[in-house]
């Protein structure tokens, strides 16, 4: 591991400028970035503490929605009763990352930036295109159990690691970040990039942004949502599918939906061919299976990879079915 100075400044307007530097790196509870420093993958020369910021609290916003800073450890995340009563999406996907003592340690904003667990990505002995641009991508051959099966490229198909960003990709929150030039608000939506021939730019955040809260709007007016996702083992295990769903269903049809897929693309990936085939729909087993169908028709699996396409479409129709029957108990009582 390099030599490296350790900064902890104590007010915002100093860490976006400490931020400005390139050979500055943002360390939040540092659960993934000093391992990254360990292997060699990262090579900060200077790490400048952004948990000092005041950016540790969970506020309720006017609109019924929640601003959770970037600094609030995901063990608080998860078991605040404002989130676990509005968002239990949100709670479940936290909890169902990493492991007690990481989760502690881990902050939002870090467990939105946390770098992808690709196999050639972590190993400075290999070549990987997002680590290296132009030295190649083994994965499309190799080793890529793990990897992504939709919107992956010929130059990359790491898969985005994190459970936390898939529920907040369904919940449609915004991230709230300071530059050098001001306060910014970046929709989920548009916060992360396809690889495409560019998989070292992950992200569209401003060069030496400081994350300093995500936003979540009201919940859905009466929608039921949950978190589903399957992993080699029941612990410290990353998604090898993962889905958060929220629906809400009225007269027997779908009157609301959200669906974001995690472990199975590079970002958190929001289901939009299925949604809208779902939207007014039947809420029936078979109209969830031939929306799943639909938007997996995209799916460009490789050998190893191909049996995410099955599993996919299982958990996302398992979701909608046990949202729907939620649905329907809270309309009958
Ligand atoms: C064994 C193991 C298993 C895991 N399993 C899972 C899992 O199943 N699911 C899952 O989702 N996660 C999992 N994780 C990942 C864990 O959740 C992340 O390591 C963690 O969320 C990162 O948060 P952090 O605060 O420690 O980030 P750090 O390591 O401190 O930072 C990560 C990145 O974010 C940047 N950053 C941090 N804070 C800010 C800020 N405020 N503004 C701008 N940039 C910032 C840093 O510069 C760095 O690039 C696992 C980790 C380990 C080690």
């Amino acid at each position: 591991m390099r030599k490296f100075e350790y900064l902890r400044p104590e007010d915002r307007a100093r860490a976006v400028d400490l931020a400005a530097n390139p050979d500055v790196k943002l360390l939040g509870g540092g659960t993934n970035l000093i391992d990254l420093m360990k292997i060699g993958v990262e090579t900060p020369e200077f790490l400048v503490d952004t948990t000092r910021l005041g950016l540790d609290e969970i506020e309720s916003r006017a609109d019924g929605g929640l601003r959770i800073g970037a600094s609030v450890r995901n063990t608080d995340v998860a078991s605040d009763d404002r989130v676990r009563e509005r968002f239990p999406v949100l709670s479940a996907a936290v909890l169902a990352g990493a492991s007690g003592q990481l989760r502690n340690m881990a902050t939002v904003g870090g467990n939105l930036l946390q770098r992808t667990r690709c196999a050639y990505f972590q190993d400075v002995t290999k070549a990987c295109n997002k680590r290296k641009p132009g030295s190649g991508c083994p994965a499309q051959t190799g080793a890529n159990r793990e990897l992504a099966i939709l919107g992956g490229s010929e130059h990359c198909i790491a898969t985005h690691p994190s459970d936390m960003a898939v529920a907040l990709r369904a919940l449609d929150a915004s991230v709230l970040i300071e530059t050098e030039k001001g306060a910014e608000t970046i929709p989920l939506a548009d916060f992360y990039r396809l690889p495409g021939e560019r998989p070292d730019i992950e992200t569209n955040l401003p060069y030496g942004s400081l994350i300093v809260a995500i936003d979540i709007p009201a919940p859905r007016n009466g929608a039921r949502s949950s978190y589903v996702k399957v992993r080699d083992r029941a612990s410290f295990g990353f998604a090898l599918a993962s889905v958060a769903g929220v629906l809400r269903v009225a007269d027997g049809r779908v009157a609301e939906v959200a669906l974001a897929l995690g472990g199975v693309a590079p970002l958190p990936w929001r289901a939009r061919v299925a949604e809208a085939q779902l939207m007014g729909a039947p809420a029936e087993p078979d109209r969830f299976r031939a929306a799943i169908d639909a938007e997996l028709e995209a799916a460009q699996p490789r050998p190893e990879n191909a049996f995410k396409v099955t599993l996919a479409r299982r958990i996302v129709v398992r979701v909608l079915n046990e949202l729907a029957g939620a649905t329907r108990e809270g309309e009958a009582s």
